[in-house]
């Protein structure tokens, strides 16, 4: 099929055409979490960004694998080769297993991710089931000569390596400079006598006896390092080179440099012809910190639990919102930006419920194909939802139009639009119409219990309980209305 999307790829600083290797298949590789604590906002954009990417290739008629790994073993605090694993910390805190620890996160993970409504992996692999992958790539390094064992650890020659191939191409870094802050580096860190080089990274660590993770291998009892599993496991599963490798700014070093260089000392091929980067969150301008108390959990922001919110938002309006900025720009979360998200996505919802009832006409006054191709467009210059969005509240004023009389549309068009405007709200962008799920699920026969325990309590005039089981639902979003065709109810919160 003849391609008409382009993509940005960090690899070459540029948009470039896109051409998968295998057409119609595609290869997708995110970097996913490492489970060591309760999701917060800064992880909501990665993957709402590739679902977005995922979606859009699959409605361009691409077949994706998408593989999104879990990290639970070998990234250390700091992102360094020095100091405790996250998980195993973790577990010493919680005395638990670190596989209870991961388990426990991977669950949380999950429970906010799927609210979002994005799409499952096709394969989610976990780093510590990979260990033996993870051991035969690192020999295969050695004996290619691009790694070397110092005290039961494996590190990375990153001069060696730099000799015949660019490192530092994805990420623009020189090994000049890398070189020069390395000395400062050397003074502050201990442990960093064994490396060749203080800009070598861990491909394999020794694990002291009171490490709780640990696996036997050709250099001893150890842990792999960070930068090795994503490696090993976009290997097994979509080949030496795949299509597409994505993953937050922030990993563009050392995460991804150093994948590209294990990758190409191992297979001596890059592992991945696109480099697809989001950019990051901030919240009111700031960074997320502990410090400034700042790091909202999803859970949080889902029930409005946080001193910094002003209310409840729910996952549709985040994930609206974080639409409504292209994954390379910067996003600022702010309460004002929010709620601006939560009235435009009910603007949206409405004026589809609205386009269902529309009734046909003689004529068409307005080209419903040329909505169509411009939102097209947009997507395919480097998925650009904002532009896209823009396009679609044309379509909402046009769809007001024709429910006030000022326009119209033809039996056909009116089919043609009802579709596409559907496919892209629900399919591509993944947007859930929340009103309409929350009467399909389980709270309308749960309204139907407390409004008879209420009109029980009036009936034995007992009005304080009546009053009071009114009241709480109020509160809760739910007000109630007394009328000829009985007791009704509906939700005033959105
Ligand atoms: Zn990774």
């Amino acid at each position: 099929m003849p391609s008409l999307l382009n993509v940005y790829n960090t690899l070459s600083a540029q948009v470039e055409k896109f051409e998968p290797l295998n057409p119609p298949f595609i290869g997708l590789y995110l970097c996913g979490p490492t489970v060591y604590g309760y999701p917060h906002l800064g992880h909501t954009r990665g993957p709402i960004v590739f679902d977005v990417i995922h979606r859009y290739l699959n409605y361009l008629g691409y077949k994706v694998r998408f593989v999104r790994n879990i990290t639970d073993v070998g990234h250390l605090v700091n992102d360094g080769d020095e100091g405790e694993d996250k998980i195993a910390k973790r577990a010493k805190i919680e005395q638990l297993e670190p596989m209870e620890i991961a388990q426990h996160y991977t669950d949380a993970y999950h429970f906010c991710i799927d609210r979002l409504n994005v799409k499952r992996p096709s394969i989610e692999p976990r780093a510590s089931g990979h260990i033996i992958e993870q051991i035969e790539m690192i020999k295969i390094i050695i004996e290619n000569g691009f790694a070397y064992e110092a005290n039961g650890s494996v590190y990375f020659d990153v001069l060696k390596y730099a000799k015949t191939n660019d490192y530092g191409k994805l990420s623009g870094r020189i090994l000049e400079d890398l070189l020069a802050g390395a000395g400062e580096a050397r003074r502050e860190l201990e442990g960093q006598e064994e490396k060749k080089n203080p800009n070598d990274f861990a491909l394999w660590k020794k694990a002291s006896v009171e490490h709780i993770m640990q696996w036997p291998s050709p250099w001893g009892q150890g842990f792999p390092g960070w930068h090795i599993e994503c490696s090993a496991m976009s290997a097994k599963y979509l080949g030496k080179t795949f299509d597409i490798h994505g993953g937050g700014m922030d990993l563009l070093f050392p995460h991804h440099e150093s994948e590209i260089a294990q990758s190409t000392a191992c297979n001596n091929v890059n592992p991945a012809k696109y480099w697809i980067h989001h950019n990051m969150v901030t919240i009111n301008g700031q960074k997320m910190a502990k410090s400034l108390n700042n790091g909202i959990l999803i859970t949080e922001l889902f029930e409005g639990n946080h001193p910094l919110l002003e209310q409840a938002y729910s996952p549709m309006t985040l994930k609206f919102f974080i639409l409504q900025a292209h994954y390379r720009g910067t996003l600022d979360f702010s309460n004002g930006a929010l709620k601006a998200a939560e009235k435009g996505l009910q603007r949206l919802m409405s004026a589809i419920k609205t386009l269902e009832n529309l009734v046909p006409a003689e004529s068409s006054s307005f080209e419903v194909k040329e909505l169509k191709q411009n939102i097209e467009d947009a997507l395919n210059e480097d998925f650009n939802t904002p532009i896209a969005l823009a396009h679609l509240f044309e379509a909402v004023s046009w769809i007001n139009k024709i429910n006030d009389g000022n326009a119209a549309l033809t039996t056909s068009d009116l089919d043609f639009f009802k579709a596409f405007i559907n496919t892209i709200v629900f399919d591509v962008l993944g947007l859930i119409d929340e009103q309409k799920e929350m009467g399909t699920n389980l709270v309308d026969p749960l309204m139907q219990i407390l409004i008879s325990m209420r009109n029980e309590a009036k009936a034995e005039k007992d009005f304080k309980k009546s009053d009071d089981i009114r009241n709480k639902l109020l509160d809760a979003g739910f007000e109630i209305k007394d009328g000829k065709e009985g007791t009704t109810y509906n939700f005033t919160k959105k």
